[in-house]
């Protein structure tokens, strides 16, 4: 009997832990929540990415390998449970990633018009799931905005806020987000980092791109820029910081852009600290920073209003639990020992886990193909030592979809929502159209 394995996700993680499975000869069922796959990928980078979004083209090659399918719309923890994958196939990994936002802690953050990025960013990627704010109605009375944090996610956002209705045209976007975008009359973004640049956590390219759009002025105070003694040793080992200075040195020196229809500014050492309004975001408030010798983050007590009416948390994503199956709610990732999922000290059979809910939400899609061939080799030794062999005889997960009327959709299912979405891009000169309604998708996935 050849080795049957279940992969919880289709994002990158699950798609090249599935690849590294097939590479073994390990016959693989991919499961994922969503009609279709690809996870952060598709929903997840910045709709403006098209080269990262075109890694898509590279997954969506590993359906056409012997041995693998796709089994779109089935949420494992409540269509069928890890338990029962676990009876069926020999092995499970977990690769759900990391969706939930954390917060601010800071009064006002429950605000009408203070919104986490991740919903910000399944808004406009066309998640089909998407409960979040109604940014359709907030957006249009939009003109100042400030985004909280400095990582790569809050440079989409500032970027995706900021480009002019030419450049998100050629995103392939949902039709509505790109018609709302067009109709924000943003004309301020800030982007606030509560250390120094040399602790942010954007990469230069990433930066970079926010001082080269066609309607945004690119601004940042030279006094955040002179390093304090703590961030001057610190820059002399890294390179991504020492670069991205380079980058913001150059902005100050940048003559002002009278044509500029909105100005992006950037700024360190700004902490929040409250979130005005009554009903409605009107204001934040940030305290000034600075690192104390041991380089740990210190507030000044000087308080300053930014007048904001949107403002966007984008501090980091958040892995949540599986029932079922062990959690580290300190770091909010499954704990495993190289990718074998432990309870306690004891690896617990036949469970693995890879990608952002194994290590947390860094790294770049890249990160997830080392992490997901690290777990794969675990499980490959395991099947070695001859430990994996399915618990007991039970119904196939076919059987149990079936009898529970919950209808899965396989690849050939996305690869008509493909076709579809391309079609529609074509028509509009753009790469594709986005279908975002969970109902469209699966009328065309399982058509
Ligand atoms: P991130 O890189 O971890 O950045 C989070 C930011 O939030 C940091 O600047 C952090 O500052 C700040 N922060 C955390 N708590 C805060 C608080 N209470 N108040 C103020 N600021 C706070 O996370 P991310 O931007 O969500 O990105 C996740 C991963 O996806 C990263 O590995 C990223 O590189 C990757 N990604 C890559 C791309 C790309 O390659 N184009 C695009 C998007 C995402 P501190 O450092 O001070 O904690």
């Amino acid at each position: 009997m050849s080795m049957r394995v279940a992969v919880v996700g289709s994002g990158p993680s699950g798609m090249y832990a599935a690849d590294a499975l097939l590479d073994h000869g390990v016959s693989v069922d991919v499961i994922d929540q969503l009609p279709v796959p690809f996870g952060l990928v598709r929903y997840g980078v910045a709709p403006d990415h098209e080269s990262i979004r075109s890694v898509r083209d590279t997954l969506d090659q590993i359906w056409d390998r012997p041995g693998i399918r796709f089994l779109g719309n089935v949420t494992v923890g409540k269509d069928v449970s890890v338990e029962e994958l676990r009876a069926g196939y020999h092995a499970v990994v977990l690769t759900y990633g990391a969706s939930a936002d954390r917060r601010l802690g800071i009064d006002g953050e429950d605000l009408s018009g203070s919104v986490a990025a991740t919903d910000l960013v399944a808004w406009y990627t066309g998640h089909p799931d998407y409960r979040g704010p109604d940014f359709d109605a907030l957006l249009p009375s939009v003109r100042r905005v400030a985004v909280v944090g400095v990582g790569n996610v809050a440079v989409d956002v500032v970027r995706v806020l900021s480009k002019s209705v030419s450049e998100l045209a050629q995103t392939d976007m949902p039709d509505h987000v790109l018609s709302t975008l067009a109709r924000a009359p943003i004309e301020h973004v800030h982007l606030l980092g509560r250390r120094g640049p040399v602790q942010a956590s954007f990469t230069t390219k990433e930066l970079r791109e926010l001082g080269e759009l066609e309607e945004a002025e690119i601004r940042v105070d030279p006094a955040d820029l002179n390093l304090d003694p703590v961030s001057a040793s610190e820059i002399a080992e890294n390179k991504v910081a020492t670069r991205n200075l380079k980058v913001m040195q150059e902005w100050c020196e940048r003559p002002a852009r009278p044509d500029a229809q909105r100005t992006i500014e950037v700024a360190f050492f700004r902490r929040p600290t409250t979130i005005h309004g009554v009903d409605h975001v009107t204001g934040l408030d940030v305290e000034r920073t600075h690192l104390d010798l041991e380089g740990q983050l210190t507030g000044t007590g000087q308080v300053e209003e930014l007048p904001v009416d949107l403002v966007v948390r984008s501090v980091g994503y958040r892995g949540t639990a599986m029932p079922g199956v062990p959690f580290d709610p300190d770091r909010n990732v499954i704990p495993n020992r190289d990718g074998r999922v432990m309870e306690g000290d004891h690896a617990i059979h036949g469970l693995y886990v890879a990608g952002w809910i194994k290590r947390g939400p860094t790294g770049i899609i890249g990160t997830n193909k080392k992490c997901a061939v690290g777990t794969v080799a675990s499980l490959m030794a395991d099947i070695e030592e001859g430990i994996l062999t399915p618990q007991e005889e039970v119904a196939g997960i076919d059987e149990v979809l079936r009898a529970r009327g919950v209808r899965s959709i396989g690849s050939s299912g996305w690869r008509s929502v493909d076709a579809q979405e391309r079609a529609r891009g074509e028509n509009q000169g753009r790469p594709r159209v986005t279908i975002h309604e969970r109902d469209e998708l699966m009328a065309i996935g399982a058509g």
